[in-house]
């Protein structure tokens, strides 16, 4: 929750409650100089608010207090269809999301699950009234033909393991990300082709789209970088070890395939999924608020002691 947290905190509930960020209320920090303060709107206000979203890079946090919501059920799943059908499953996918209501968010992305192969799919996630959900689910599925949909109530617990068996401990995985305001047709018909040409069956490209009440607050109240409704493109190469296989086609692959979409992106991106080595998106990656961010960091860590995210100073 820490690093998640501090750096931003993209959720499935974002659009009804914003980010991890918002939903924090305080902190307890150890400072470069050894003091051990708490943090809040009261206290600290301009670390408080440097904190949100400038990530590891003030002191050690030993305690967060955090805003919780109850949240009973939620109706989400997984919705597969033929790579073939990507085009327009992700077409639709685009125009959906462009009015979708607070109580929704859809991921989208390709992938090769085993057993079933090259896939284009779609993981909704819908917090709102359960009869209203299903008319929702049922206009996604249309927008392709669905080789498999799973979407069931379920708990939050149960969502956030959904994906457990893609993250398999001991794999090799390298990430890249950009911001994306819309998702132009070139773009979308480059990635399609781009995961045609993976180098790795483990291979995914994601889309995590931003909007509704995380959109909704001002770019200044918190140091997170981009508050205009957007999407979360993840680029992650995923592979085995294997004798001669140095990793280097799939970081390649990636790479590439994420200088293809700077074409199409802002500038920046999220900090916590942005590798040290991202000079071109660094500089960005807090918008606007780059500039307050740097004073802080003076103020409270001068000789850079911490510097766990990506920050331009
Ligand atoms: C499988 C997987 C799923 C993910 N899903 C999401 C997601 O749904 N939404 C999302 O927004 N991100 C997601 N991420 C990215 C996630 O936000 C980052 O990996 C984040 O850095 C994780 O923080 P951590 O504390 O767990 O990691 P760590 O590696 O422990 O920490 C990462 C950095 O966070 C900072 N940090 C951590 N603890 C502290 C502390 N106590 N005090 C000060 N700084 C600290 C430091 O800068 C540190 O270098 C995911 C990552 C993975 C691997």
């Amino acid at each position: 929750m820490a690093g998640l947290t501090l750096g931003g905190g993209y959720s499935p509930l974002s659009p009804r409650y914003g980010l991890a960020v918002d939903n924090l209320l305080g902190v307890e920090i150890v400072l470069a100089d050894g003091r051990r303060i708490t943090v809040c709107d009261l206290e600290h206000p301009e670390l408080f608010w440097a904190l949100r979203g400038g990530g590891g890079n003030f002191g050690v946090v030993t305690a967060l207090r955090i805003r919780l919501h109850p949240m009973r059920e939620l109706l989400a799943g997984m919705i597969l269809f033929p790579l073939s059908d990507a085009g327009s499953v992700l077409r639709g996918y685009a125009e959906i999301m462009a009015s979708a209501p607070d109580e929704l968010t859809v991921m989208a992305g390709m992938m090769s699950p085993p057993d079933v192969g090259p896939v284009v799919f779609l993981a909704p996630v819908w917090s709102g009234s359960p009869s209203a959900g299903e008319e929702c689910m049922t206009v996604l599925r249309r927008l392709g033909k669905p080789i498999v949909s799973q979407v069931s109530a379920m708990t939050f617990g149960d969502l956030l393991g959904m994906f457990d068996d893609h993250v398999v401990n001991g794999r090799h995985y390298a990430l890249e990300t950009r911001w994306l305001t819309e998702l132009a047709p070139a773009l979308l018909s480059e990635l399609v082709a781009g995961e045609d040409a993976r180098t790795s069956p483990f291979s995914m490209i994601m889309l995590h789209h931003f909007h509704g009440a995380a959109a909704r607050i001002s770019a200044s109240a918190t140091a997170f970088g981009l508050r205009r409704e957007h999407f979360m493109l993840e680029i992650l190469a995923a592979w085995d070890s294997a004798p001669g296989d140095d990793g280097t086609s799939h970081r390649r692959w990636a790479g590439e395939l994420s200088r293809m979409a700077a074409r199409h992106a802002s500038p920046g991106g999220y900090p916590n999924v942005l590798g040290p080595e991202a000079y071109d998106q660094i500089p960005f990656a807090h918008g606007s608020n780059i500039g307050r961010l740097r004073d802080v960091k003076g103020r409270f860590d001068a000789d850079n002691i911490f510097s766990g995210i990506p920050l331009a100073i």
